[in-house]
């Protein structure tokens, strides 16, 4: 009889596939192995819980024994509530039937781009940008292509640098605004630019607005498919993770065609059954109840507190990091070249001397390279002291 260990060296091994293996892990391995002692500016969520009024309709939902499946798009109020949302917030006409309620809205996007190209397809992705896009998209069997956003009086949408990018195989097209790691909000002009691209090469966009409620200043949140014509060739892709701080609830949605909506049910029925149903009724509370509208502007009220430390802090160290101060979001897009170090190498340094956690730039695109994000949903003392310890980094450590 074989002894346990002898069993262990010789028998059967699970192995990992050779297309899970291709898949880079590190960005989960930074975010969730970060030491106790180590101040995080990683978080890519609100640091506040879901409103009390939210919690109470989930408890409600409980003692109703509301714990049953759903239907694979969602139960209807919840899409009426979202159908009212996008009239009021966003100038989008859909109907219940065009909507489609996921578990986050990262399951919508993955199952869009598995739904609407097929293998060898194109998606045009701007550079940089959230990391799961490109990431997504070659789960769903399709080729992720770039084009290059940073330009060097900051981030900017042109139409050359997409058009450039368009072959006979490009179907679709990923937008983000307000933008995840930059912070940057596109105008009506740059989505016109994108408007035209999409209309001239018969381009789908999915359109990733899932931090529209979180803006500074006076910048305003436009949807691409509020745009004359846009409608028909874009799908909005939102939920109630960032702006509605009910990132655990997972609830996001997608609005497109019945046609559409439809297809991304059953693959949604097929995949991920549906979004839990006590969530589903939270989410309705936090759609529709008025108390809502506060809690989103204290939210924003005290990252934008926040987002003046970071923005007093680059701006007092101009000859080591520059950047252009974040329109929306909680992200700061810190440009560290003037330091002579990289992202990657300046965020391996910071980790281990001074025990600060950043995202580097290089996870978000090619363009990042020379970058760091930062997030600022963390308490002030943290951003501070982070920040502090980013300058005495780079101060001591610059070639
Ligand atoms: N889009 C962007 C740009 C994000 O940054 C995130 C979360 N980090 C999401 C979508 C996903 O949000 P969720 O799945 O929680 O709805």
């Amino acid at each position: 009889m074989l002894s346990k260990d002898s069993e262990n060296k010789s028998g059967p091994k699970i192995v990992l596939s050779k297309r899970s293996m291709a898949i880079d892990d590190s960005v989960f391995k930074l975010a969730l192995g970060l030491p106790k002692d180590v101040i995080s500016l990683t978080a890519g969520e609100p640091d506040f819980p879901s409103s009390d009024f939210v919690n109470i309709a989930a408890k409600k939902a409980m003692d109703d024994n509301f714990t049953h499946y759903t239907s694979s798009n969602g139960i209807s109020e919840l899409r009426r509530a979202i159908s009212k949302k996008l009239k009021i917030d966003n100038k989008l006409d859909y109907g219940e039937d065009e909507i489609v309620v996921s578990p986050g809205s990262s399951s919508s996007i993955f199952l869009l781009l598995f739904g609407l190209a097929d293998r060898g397809d194109e998606v045009i992705i701007p550079d940089p940008a959230w990391f799961h896009y490109s990431i997504l998209s070659e789960l769903a069997g399709l080729k992720p292509v770039r084009f290059n956003m940073f330009k060097e009086d900051g981030i900017r949408i042109e139409a050359a640098d997409i058009e450039e990018k368009v072959t006979n195989k490009t179907k679709l097209m990923i937008l983000n605004t307000p933008a995840n790691p930059t912070g940057h909000v596109l105008t009506r002009s740059e989505l016109e630019e994108v408007a035209g691209v999409a209309e001239r090469n018969n381009i789908t966009v999915i359109s990733d607005e899932i931090y529209e409620k979180i803006l500074y200043d006076d910048h305003r949140h436009i949807s691409l498919g509020s745009l004359n014509g846009m409608k028909e060739r874009s799908i909005t892709v939102n939920g109630l993770s960032k702006g509605y701080a009910m990132m655990g609830w997972r609830v996001g949605y997608a609005a497109s065609t019945i046609e559409i909506s439809e297809k991304l049910t059953s693959l949604l029925g097929y995949t991920m059954v549906c979004a839990g149903s006590v969530a589903q009724k939270a989410a309705i509370e936090a759609l529709e109840n008025p108390r809502s509208k506060d809690y989103v502007k204290k939210m924003v009220e005290t990252w934008s507190r926040r987002r003046k430390i970071v923005i007093n802090y680059v701006e007092n160290n101009s000859d080591l990091m520059t950047f252009t101060a974040p329109e929306g979001t909680f992200y700061g897009w810190i440009n560290l070249s003037k330091s002579g170090m990289d992202g990657n190498e300046f965020s391996k340094v910071l980790l281990k001397e001074y025990k600060v956690g950043v995202m580097p730039g290089y996870l978000f695109g090619e363009s990042g390279k020379d970058f760091v994000r930062i997030s600022f949903a963390t308490d002030d003392n943290s951003v501070d002291e982070g920040m502090k310890r980013i300058e005495k980094c780079l101060r001591e450590h610059r070639k």
